[in-house]
């Protein structure tokens, strides 16, 4: 499989996965298995599945893809990481009165404190931040800043979440799925690159890492809910783990209720990477939309993989310093 594949897997894969949970979110585990079951043999009703309800439409992504196409194209139009750029176009999103958008996340970017003060003031009178806000939007900069390598990524990986989120607990989370997709868009296996991301994971926050993303860990393990970013991204990369198939993936993390279009977008992320573009559902991408406030633009597949692929390309130039080759 071409490198693009897996690039455009994933940017598409986490879109997909986003507007596919999103009808689920709050809801308990089992519900869209219960309403669009999969019979020995046959597969669920795909068109069906991309079901809208909850105030969205069928195909309709949320925060979390809105989220991953401002930060990207941030990257893209600064050349690389710029995060005072970064946090402005995150607070004129959010200014801009999305459809949802995470309590965190609206807190900080609403504070009116400026980029380099905003989460760290709101974890310190607040107490908590490691919510899944950062692991959800965090594709396009995987994309953009593996071809630099793990301490690179990873790097970059804890310096945006910084901007929302002022717990460590989340910059290493974050820092752990930059690795992972990194792994996967070379070819590897995510579950075999757990140790080596373990390795560069700050010592304090380590152990608990190891338990979610262990090979015996299970969702009903989880000691938070799935809005919180250790579970979030145990239960992606067990849904990965445990299934064959891009679609197969998703409909795990769907059916774990819950938080569900972020789950399922980090979820479909990885699978994106593993299984590449063309295992995505045609009847998904098909009405993939993604509004993006506070632009009047409407994001379709198209776009999203024309996103990842210049994504792509940016980072193979940033990171062999020369012209990106043709894979
Ligand atoms: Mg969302």
């Amino acid at each position: 499989m071409r490198r693009r594949d897996r690039v455009v897997g994933a940017v598409l894969g986490s879109a997909v996965g986003d507007a596919l949970g999103a009808p689920f979110e709050f809801g308990p585990a089992g519900a869209f298995g219960k309403r669009f079951p999969e019979a020995a043999g046959k597969r669920f009703p795909f068109a069906a599945a991309m079901c809208g309800g909850g105030g969205w439409e069928p195909g309709e992504a949320t925060d979390d893809t809105q989220m991953a196409v401002h930060l990207g194209e941030s990257l893209l139009d600064a050349g690389g990481l710029d995060l005072p750029d970064i946090f402005e176009r995150f607070r004129g999103w959010a200014a801009a009165d999305p459809k949802d958008i995470g309590i965190l996340t609206e807190c900080v970017l609403g504070s009116g404190l400026p980029w380099d003060l905003a989460a760290q003031f709101h974890f310190r009178t607040e107490g908590r931040a490691a919510g899944n806000g950062a692991l959800m939007r965090a594709v396009t900069a995987a994309v953009r800043f593996a071809p630099q390598g793990r301490d690179a990524t990873m790097d970059a990986a804890r310096r945006i979440t910084a901007l929302t989120h002022g717990d460590g607990a989340a910059w290493e989370g974050t820092a752990i799925l930059h690795e992972l997709l990194r792994r996967a868009l070379d070819g590897d296996d995510p579950q075999a690159a757990v140790p080596s991301a373990l390795a560069a994971v700050r010592a304090e926050h380590r152990e608990r890492w190891a338990v979610v993303l262990g090979e015996a860990w299970h969702p009903s393990l989880a000691t938070e809910s799935n809005g919180a970013v250790w579970p979030c991204l145990g239960s992606a990369v067990w849904a990965l783990r445990t299934t064959v198939s891009f679609r197969a993936a998703l409909r795990a993390a769907v059916d774990l209720g819950g938080d569900t279009d972020t789950v399922a977008a980090v979820t479909g992320a990885l699978a994106g990477a593993v299984y590449g573009v063309d295992a995505i559902p045609e009847e998904w991408s098909a009405v993939l939309h993604v509004p993006l406030p506070p632009t009047r633009r409407v994001l379709g597949a198209g776009e999203l993989a024309a996103l990842a692929v210049a994504l792509d390309v940016a980072g193979r130039v940033a990171g062999r310093g020369g012209v990106p080759t043709s894979r």
